[in-house]
């Protein structure tokens, strides 16, 4: 994406370590020993950056393939042509993307979609087609208190409730290297969340500040 954004960067992530006390700032490009859990992909070696990407890359029809193992859903929808998007599959992804707990639809951030998609596309062309699973979208201000009274992380402005913030996973990609690319189209925040369990952890992603943590 525009390489002006770097300029900021920098800028962006100080303001962004004064705002959120309680979330530390981490190198993500240096992962802790022991976390690789057996059987995960190693990344090819440019996946970390999607800085090489060329025009093309971004005015091509874009498709989002997406699954909610929350509930079974999966949804391919060719949802982004000629510059527009395309009503009827943004509806269609918003409704993927909502509350599941809420049962309420609300407006996803197009680039929210357009990070989820050029995510997607990105890892595609080393042969990854599986579909991105989107653990958590859009979500009612009543759900999120249920989450932080649970003790999910779940910050309590969170982005999630403004249809800016999803928590995903693609399966045999490892958070640090999905978090790493995510990072690297330097659209927003990116927060790695590493846990042991058989399908490892997740990466939240945000339209917000440029900033990244460990949760
Ligand atoms: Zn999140």
């Amino acid at each position: 994406m525009p390489s002006r954004r770097n300029v900021l960067k920098k800028g962006l992530w100080l303001t962004a370590a004064g705002l959120f006390t309680g979330m530390h700032i981490a190198n993500a490009a240096e992962p802790e020993a022991g976390k690789t859990p057996p059987g995960h992909l190693e990344p090819p070696p440019d996946l970390f950056d999607s800085q090489s990407l060329d025009i093309e890359f971004w005015v091509k029809p874009r498709t989002l393939d997406v699954i909610r193992p929350a509930t079974g859903e999966h949804t391919k929808l060719l949802y982004w042509k000629d510059g527009d998007i395309q009503e009827s599959a943004y509806q269609q992804l918003c409704h993927m993307l909502r509350d599941v707990n809420g049962k309420q639809t609300a407006p996803i951030a197009p680039k929210l979609l357009e990070t989820l998609w050029a995510t997607q596309a990105y890892v595609e062309r080393f042969g990854m087609t599986q579909p991105l699973q989107i653990l958590s979208g859009y979500r009612t201000p009543e759900s999120n208190r249920r989450l932080i009274e649970e003790g999910v992380p779940a910050a309590r402005k969170s982005l999630h409730l403004e249809g800016r913030a999803a928590d995903i996973r693609i399966s045999k990609l490892h958070e640090e290297v999905l978090g790493g690319l995510i990072r690297s189209f330097r659209q927003g925040g990116v927060g790695f969340y590493y846990r042991p369990s058989a399908q490892g952890g997740w990466i939240h992603t945000d339209t917000g500040l440029q900033r990244i943590w460990k949760g």
